[in-house]
């Protein structure tokens, strides 16, 4: 991580963010890309908003409509598979395939550690707009150990759940023979982590979900090949492993991202999901942020960030406020005021589901989130960690 702290001058984001990793090749201090900040102090994300105004949407439509007619099948199969949990991101894609653009989707779902009652409740009602569905659930005594590895070793809790939620799809395409998948959610900052970020791509990094035959694997930043130590076997392993890429790639499995082909606002999936699919918010704010329509169906979700924001100072807040800012929801001066109001409180509403899952005391917990404070970004104020650097 870049040692002197920064913030977009146009959102509210930091220089120490790190953007998404090939999550299997994922080791114990191993170094992360963050995301790009150009010459004029802005973030690579703040750039493709700009971009995106000078995309020609028109145009990507007719390209969608080309690549869903190469895939339509006439004999009333699934021609295309959509992964997702039932949050406003793939009731959105669901729906619009299947009502606008005429297509026989099947939509996927890796399940959440513990499901919130308003999770399971989006999950139900996702059924009931006419979608067919595959949840699988991991065995929860390997899940539960590899999430324990995860938060020790990598303090990264959300690891193995976003490794198996990778494979899902593409492993089911396979399967099940169908050729399309259409990812709903697209994170700008996804990339090789240099200059040469790609702002255009529509296809999902098959180097997420594969593997080459000589890779080493890693889960919770334990190699692959020792976990048998620790009484988790090769068959509990099964749906953690990453494809073989050359048989991937001799299949002509596409998967794409629905927000290439059409401009996407996560304000307007809200009420597109709530009016056209009975989506519902959470009653109450998300902690650790202001909004109440962000992933909101598993009870760990809070710990994914809050990790996130003691390895680079950085939370949920951020993450929203920053989107908002781009979006021109709200103003870079309101995002700095969310953003220290909210940023980094801790979620305690499912502490202790928490810690029953990974089987931890709470000085243990304590102990190991300490343990990944960087210099850096803190220091002890009267006993009290307290960040050195704030957004501004
Ligand atoms: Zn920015």
């Amino acid at each position: 991580m870049p040692l002197e702290v920064k913030y977009c001058r146009k959102c509210v984001e930091s220089n120490q963010r790190f953007i998404v990793s090939v999550p299997h090749d994922d080791k114990i201090a191993a170094f992360k890309d963050t995301i790009v900040f150009d010459e004029e102090g802005v973030c690579s994300a703040c750039r493709y908003f700009e971009y995106k105004r000078t995309v020609d949407w028109k145009e990507r439509e007719r390209e969608l409509i080309d690549l869903l007619a190469r895939h339509k099948r006439k004999d009333g199969y699934y021609d295309i598979l959509v992964p997702g949990s039932g949050g406003k991101d793939s009731r959105y894609t669901a729906h619009l395939l299947k009502y606008k653009y005429g297509m026989n989707p099947l939509t996927v779902t890796w399940a959440p550690h513990m499901y919130t009652d308003v999770g399971w409740r989006n999950f139900e009602s996702w059924m009931l707009t006419g979608q067919d569905n595959v949840l699988f659930t991991p065995n929860q005594l390997t899940h539960r150990k590899l999430t324990r590895f995860a938060f020790e070793n990598l303090l990264h809790p959300f690891q193995p759940f976003a490794i198996g939620q990778y494979n899902l799809a593409p492993r089911i395409a396979l399967e099940k023979d169908i050729q399309l998948i259409m990812f709903g959610d697209f994170v700008p900052e996804t990339g090789t982590g240099s200059a040469d970020i790609k702002f255009d791509t529509c296809k999902m990094d098959s180097r997420l979900f594969c593997r080459t035959s000589s890779q080493d694997l890693f889960l919770g930043g334990v190699r692959v090949d020792d976990l048998p130590r620790h009484g988790i076997t090769r068959s509990d392993l099964l749906p953690y492993m990453p494809l073989e890429g050359d048989k991937f790639l001799e299949s002509g499995v596409e998967s794409h991202f629905l927000p290439y082909y059409l401009n996407y606002d996560p304000q307007k999936m809200y009420y597109f999901a709530v009016e056209n699919t009975g989506f519902e918010a959470n009653s109450e704010r998300t902690e650790g942020t202001y909004t109440k329509y962000q992933s909101l169906d598993d009870k760990i979700d809070g710990f994914h960030h809050y990790t996130w924001y003691i390895k680079t100072g950085r939370g949920r807040a951020t993450q929203d406020a920053a989107l908002e800012c781009r979006n021109g929801h709200i103003t870079r001066d309101e995002a700095v005021a969310l953003v220290r109001r909210f940023d980094g409180e801790f979620p305690t509403r499912y502490f202790q589901d928490f810690l029953n899952y990974v089987d931890l005391t709470e000085s243990a917990f304590w102990k190991i989130i300490d343990s990944f404070r960087p210099d850096h970004l803190w220091t002890k104020v009267n006993g009290e960690w307290k960040l050195k650097h704030q957004v501004s």
